[in-house]
């Protein structure tokens, strides 16, 4: 298909977004993570860590972990409720949210709030049961939905199966948002039939957490301004990297690929 990129790394170097003399906290921007909870503390922690390693220049987080989040990561300024924020240009919202009333609220205010949002895990649950699918087709602002094979079937009704790029395209038009379809060559789809694939990929990131890592890192490249489909690309392409880089030090779990992104992002210009 014509339509179809496979990303390289000068993609992501002109996409990104430098930092310069006048570089300021706010300009580079602020990404809300409403993720995580009392139950999954993890999930917020390493989301949060994605969130930090990319470009913007602060993490606001929202969520039921914000003790654990804060001792982990000092920088990030903490609440309970996403409508107690304050402003973000993107949010990251779902996994370890849980599905519960509490979720779904939040999962509402994050769609409610007119920025790009990255919707993962325990979000895209509540999609499927809830009655969400209104609010989000009224949405202008983008969304980037970021399933593995088992939340794409529960989503689109059936399996990815062997044409993932068609999979990911039906999914991305129906539900009018890009899709990031998780795996070992993750596909990048928009609602208009553009089509990205990551190189990447290492089964090294076949572990638990390393997808909450990846969307929080996503929601930073939003934050920073890169448009939607851009920012799904670069984020696989980077968290591919990093897998590769913390495999070298020897099995890998997801809190070594928050900390290898930042080797890999200091090699962009
Ligand atoms: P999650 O299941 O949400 O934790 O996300 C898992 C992450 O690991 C995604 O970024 C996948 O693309 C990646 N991943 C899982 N298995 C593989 C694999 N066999 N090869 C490459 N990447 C993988
Ligand atoms: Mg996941």
């Amino acid at each position: 298909s014509p339509a179809l990129h496979v990303v390289e790394w000068s993609d992501v170097a002109d996409w990104w977004p430098g930092l310069g003399p006048t570089s300021e906290k706010y300009s580079r921007g602020v990404v809300g993570v409403a993720t995580g909870s009392a139950t999954y503390p993890g999930a917020a922690v390493l989301s949060v860590g994605g969130a930090l390693a990319g470009p913007t220049g602060l993490v606001r987080y929202a969520g039921g972990a914000r003790e654990e989040v804060v001792r982990e990561h000092p920088s990030v300024i903490a609440t309970g409720r996403v409508s107690d924020a304050g402003r973000v240009q993107a949010w990251v919202c779902g996994s370890g949210l849980g599905t519960d009333e509490r979720g779904a609220t939040e999962l509402r205010t994050v769609l409610a709030a007119p920025v790009p949002v990255v919707l993962d895990a325990d979000a895209l649950t509540l999609l499927v049961d809830g009655s969400l699918a209104d609010q989000l087709r009224r949405r202008d602002a983008p969304i980037v939905v970021t399933p593995h094979d088992r939340e794409f079937t529960r989503l689109c009704g059936e399996e990815p199966g062997a044409d993932r790029v068609a999979a990911t395209l039906r999914l991305a038009a129906w539900m009018n948002a890009v899709v990031l379809l998780k795996g070992d060559r993750t596909v990048v789809g928009t609602p208009d039939g553009r089509a990205y694939v990551n190189p990447t990929g290492t089964p090294a990131l076949a572990t638990g957490g390393t997808g909450d890592v990846l969307a929080g890192l996503l929601g930073s490249l939003l934050a920073a301004g890169l448009p939607a489909e851009r920012a799904a690309a670069a984020a696989a392409y980077l968290h591919g990297l990093a897998g590769r880089e913390a495999a070298r030090g020897g099995p890998v779990t997801a809190p070594d690929v928050a900390v290898a992104l930042r080797a890999v992002l200091a090699r962009l210009p």
